[in-house]
């Protein structure tokens, strides 16, 4: 996704959880806010630098879908500022990671924050408290945005996806680029086995699976669809039951929704809070400030 980024300026992520890190890449015009400091708020060019300087925009700034001005997504390589069709020297890029604490990447995070420059700004870090829950649906939302629901091949990707964020050990895109088909194992109680280009799964791995597939599809046409083909919540919720995984897993509700509740829980994992930290790459932005702010004042 990062094509245009240079390569030494990349962070390396290695040492944290596949799952735990995602990635955010904005564009933000400086021409528009130059053009608000200077004109609306009728700042001298040099003030106004040295205010934008210092901002740093706020999680849902750098985050939020759809973005706002001045801030814009693009996947060009010369793009135009949506809102006032600058060039491209008027934007800079913004790179954010949001980083899911938890004893597993919170000692990367330390290492990582440690090892970066940030007397002149270069990096901020801003966080924020949220639900293991919030963090699922955010992901599943980011997730069904980035599918095409009229060709088949989300499914697979959908799998792929939850059992890297489940086993973030294991090089899933290996895993799939070697198979054909994700089926439900009748042999395995738990994990998983490649065979003959099939990948079995264990009975809740496959459920969860299910799960997922449902939750990401169901908004976009009525039910969701899953490698079972499309189902409504009774008949997910009927299959789960009948499977033996509501009962294994100890799942309950008194009703369809309290059920649906209980296994969105389940499949978040751990209750509670989770801390979030979103590491803001602002090296790009500095440097396109000082040039613009030497353009506006020659
Ligand atoms: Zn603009």
């Amino acid at each position: 996704m990062a094509g245009r980024a240079k390569a030494k300026d990349e962070l390396d992520w290695s040492a944290f959880p596949a799952g735990a890190v995602t990635r955010f890449n904005r564009f933000v015009c400086l021409a528009c806010i130059f053009d608000v400091f200077t004109k609306q708020l009728r700042l001298a060019p040099r003030t106004a630098y040295s205010d934008i300087k210092r901002h740093t925009p706020s999680a849902a700034e750098l985050t939020g879908s759809p973005p706002a001005r001045p801030y814009f997504v693009s996947e060009e390589k010369n793009p135009r500022c949506p809102y006032c069709n600058s060039a491209k020297r008027w934007h800079a890029r913004l790179v954010t990671h949001r980083i899911e604490g938890g004893p597993a990447s919170d000692a990367a995070r330390r290492a990582l924050m440690k090892s970066l420059p940030k007397s002149a700004g270069q990096f901020e870090v801003l966080e924020e408290k949220s639900t293991r829950q919030a963090v699922l649906y955010d992901w599943l939302d980011r997730m069904g945005r980035s599918f095409d629901f009229d060709r088949d091949d989300w499914l697979a990707e959908a799998a792929r996806q939850y059992l890297a964020r489940k086993q973030p050990k294991t090089d899933w895109g290996q895993v799939f680029a070697g198979i054909h088909a994700v089926r439900r194992s009748s042999r395995l109680e738990e994990g998983w086995e490649v065979d003959a280009g099939r990948l079995f799964l264990a009975p809740p791995l496959y459920h969860e699976v299910l799960l997922v597939q449902y939750l990401v599809s169901r908004s976009h046409k009525a039910g969701g669809r899953t490698f079972e083909g499309r189902l409504t919540v009774f008949e997910l919720l009927h299959r789960l039951r009948r499977s033996g995984y509501l009962a294994a897993e100890h799942i309950e509700g008194e009703d369809q929704s309290a059920l649906l509740d209980s296994l969105v829980a389940h499949l978040a994992g751990a209750e509670g809070a989770v801390k979030l930290r979103y590491l803001v790459d602002r090296r790009e932005f500095l440097e396109k400030v000082k040039s613009v702010y030497a353009a506006y004042a020659a």
